[in-house]
Order: structure tokens, then sequence, then C-alpha cells
């Protein structure tokens, strides 16, 4: 099974959104997130929208590449998930490389908080990033759902009535 960029970033979030997700249990659409994304970009930087490239791979669909400059531009809402956010520009970059495009860099965007940081890949990364592809294999093919995290950012997760109905009605 081809790994797409969503099921990398619900690994990172939640094991039990990413197991649910792959199962066929969909709450929310994965191209409605990247689709709002997309719009957040071409309102932020207008004038970029022209210039910069859409790359499509198995799985992985990166709208705005600098392909001058070799960087992959992804534009976020808020730094809240900066730590999942950084890791799928990462396997971005990682699978570009595979596809033979080297010295890819990425630049994460935070318009509302004007915040950009440069995001690189490193040998380590490469083989956290196996690492990971191993471990999505295995949980997505676990007879049982991962336990509920019961984190705040539930509170969130298109999964919360699905995951918390139970609690909610005792
Ligand atoms: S509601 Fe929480 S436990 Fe359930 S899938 Fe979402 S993040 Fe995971």
């Amino acid at each position: 099974m081809q790994i797409t960029g969503t099921h990398f970033n619900y690994y990172l979030v939640c094991q039990r959104k990413l197991w649910l997700f792959a199962n066929g249990i969909n709450m929310e659409h994965a191209s409605d997130l990247v689709y709002e994304g997309k719009i957040m970009h071409e309102k932020s930087y207008p004038q970029r929208s022209t210039r910069y490239k859409e790359i499509e791979l198995p799985g992985i669909k990166i709208d705005f590449y600098d392909s001058i400059n070799k960087v992959i531009h992804e534009t976020k809402k808020s730094r809240k998930e900066h730590n999942s956010h950084t890791w799928q520009l990462k396997y971005y970059i990682f699978r570009l490389e595979k596809a033979g495009l080297e010295e890819v860099s990425g630049l994460l965007e935070y318009p509302k908080e004007h915040k950009t940081e440069e995001v690189f890949l490193s040998q380590p990364d490469r083989e956290r990033i196996r690492e990971i592809e191993t471990d999505i294999h295995a949980i997505i093919h676990r007879e049982q759902c991962p336990p509920k995290i019961n984190k705040p950012k539930c509170k969130k997760c298109a999964y919360y009535d699905f995951c918390y109905i139970d609690e909610e009605q005792e």
C-alpha cells in the first residue's frame, strides 16, 4: 500500500486517527484540508500562485513548489501541530528525493503569525522516516483500533464524536 501525506500526518497527530482513516472510517476529507491550505496560501501570497508549480506523486500533492530555488512552500493556520507540520514537509522532501529531485528544502509558513521556518532533511531524518513508514504499515494492519489519546487536541478532531460519544452520554 502506498503511504500518503495524510497517513504520515495522521501518524504524527494520533495513531488511532491513522487507523480509523486507513480502515475506511472517514469523518473529514483529507482533500478538504489540503484545499484549505491551498486557499490560505493563495490569499496570503497571491503573487506567487502563478510562479510556483504543482507536483503530484502517488499519494502526495504539493501545491506550491518553487522549482528555481528547489523549495516546497507549505502554509498552515497555526503552529499548534508544528512538529507534525515539520515532519510532513520532511516527508515531502524525502519523497521528492526518491523521485530523483535532490537538494530540495522546505519552508513552513504561518501567515497569521507572521512566521516562517526553513525545513531540511538530514540523514537521521531519512532513517526516522523509513521507521515511521514501517510503523504506519504495522498500525493500519492491526486488528484492533489503537486507544484514544485523551488529549486537548481531541476536541478539535473530526473523530471526536466517534471516539467520545459514549462518555458524552454518561
Ligand atoms: S478524537 Fe482524539 S483519540 Fe480520537 S482520533 Fe481524534 S485525536 Fe485520536
